[in-house]
């Protein structure tokens, strides 16, 4: 299939983005791997007039460590977060997640803003960014704001991003050294989205009892889902897989679908997110 025509802009800087933008609104579409929008267009699901094509843009690339968080440019490629011995290091479930994307092909052109802003709730990237509590930077026409992930996503891939506005880079914070992290899912074959997925990090006090337990769920309900309270009541308790699973599990309300019952994913988020524990448990 083909796509419908559209003019075709390339800016070489972030104003010149910003500028192109502003003048065509809502009818001009950034394109940055291209991995989402590409398919979308040659499937007349999306038909922008213009692509605003932010490859050619200098600065937007870039993997950057401050005292308290990993800095990511927009434009940085899954494969390149994946394979970065300062993430790994730094900020290993974002690696872990990023290295599960799809397949080479995909992580090779595919990039953080991209995924974020196409904000597919399966996506690994948005479920990471929620479940860490990443800030991500955006610039437009009134200036640059730094929007808490979750409150980034709003339903299914709908974000509190302006037409007008491109996604600059994401902060991720750093974890612990004696943090443990794991990331599951599960999927129908290796490489497709996921029908269910599980990021978590936990941080054990020298009592091994919980200090910081980060968890969040995706591909079950329209946005990443990161079940608060849980989390708040799991702080200062001896870590137990199978009850907090289960906490999980009543924490999601999937939507009912015909290839997947609600049921279904709930059981699988109890599976996984009691995998994702223990995993993180046999590491400390
Ligand atoms: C076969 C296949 C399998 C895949 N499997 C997975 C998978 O398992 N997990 C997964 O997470 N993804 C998967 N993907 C999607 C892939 O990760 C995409 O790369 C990603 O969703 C979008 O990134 P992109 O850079 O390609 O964005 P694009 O496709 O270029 O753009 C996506 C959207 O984001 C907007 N956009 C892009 N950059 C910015 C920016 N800086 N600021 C504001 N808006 C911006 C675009 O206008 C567009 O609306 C798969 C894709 C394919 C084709």
């Amino acid at each position: 299939m083909k796509p419908a025509s559209f003019a075709y802009h390339r800016p070489r800087s972030l104003g010149e983005a910003l500028a192109l933008l502003a003048e065509h609104g809502a009818e001009a579409k950034p394109l940055a791997g291209g991995q989402s929008l590409g398919p979308m267009m040659n499937m007349r699901l999306a038909q922008p007039a213009r692509l605003i094509d932010l490859n050619a843009i200098k600065g937007l690339d870039f993997l950057n460590e401050t005292e308290n968080a990993v800095e990511i440019g927009a434009l940085t490629r899954h494969q390149t977060i994946a394979s970065s011995s300062l993430v790994r290091a730094a900020c290993p479930l974002l690696a872990e997640a990023a290295q599960s994307i799809g397949h080479y092909a995909i992580r090779a052109r595919g990039t953080l803003g991209g995924s974020l802003a196409h904000a597919d709730p399966a996506a690994q990237l948005p479920l990471v960014a929620a479940t860490l509590g990443a800030e991500i930077a955006v610039a437009g026409p009134r200036g640059e704001r730094r929007i808490a992930a979750q409150d980034f996503f709003v339903s299914l891939m709908t974000t509190v991003l302006e037409p007008d506005e491109l996604i600059v880079s994401v902060g991720f914070p750093k974890a612990a050294p004696r943090e443990a992290h794991a990331f599951v899912q599960f999927s129908r074959r290796r490489g497709d989205f996921a029908m269910a997925a599980v990021a978590v990090s936990v941080l054990l006090d020298v009592q091994k009892r919980i200090q910081r337990l980060r968890l969040g769920i995706g591909g079950v309900e329209d946005k990443p889902v990161v079940p608060t309270r849980l989390i708040e009541q799991s702080e200062g308790k001896v870590p137990e897989p199978a009850a907090l699973a289960a906490a999980a599990r009543e924490a999601v309300s999937p939507a009912e679908n015909p290839r997947v019952p609600a049921v279904y994913r709930r059981e699988l988020v109890e599976v996984l997110t009691r995998r994702a524990l223990q995993k993180c448990l046999n590491s400390n």
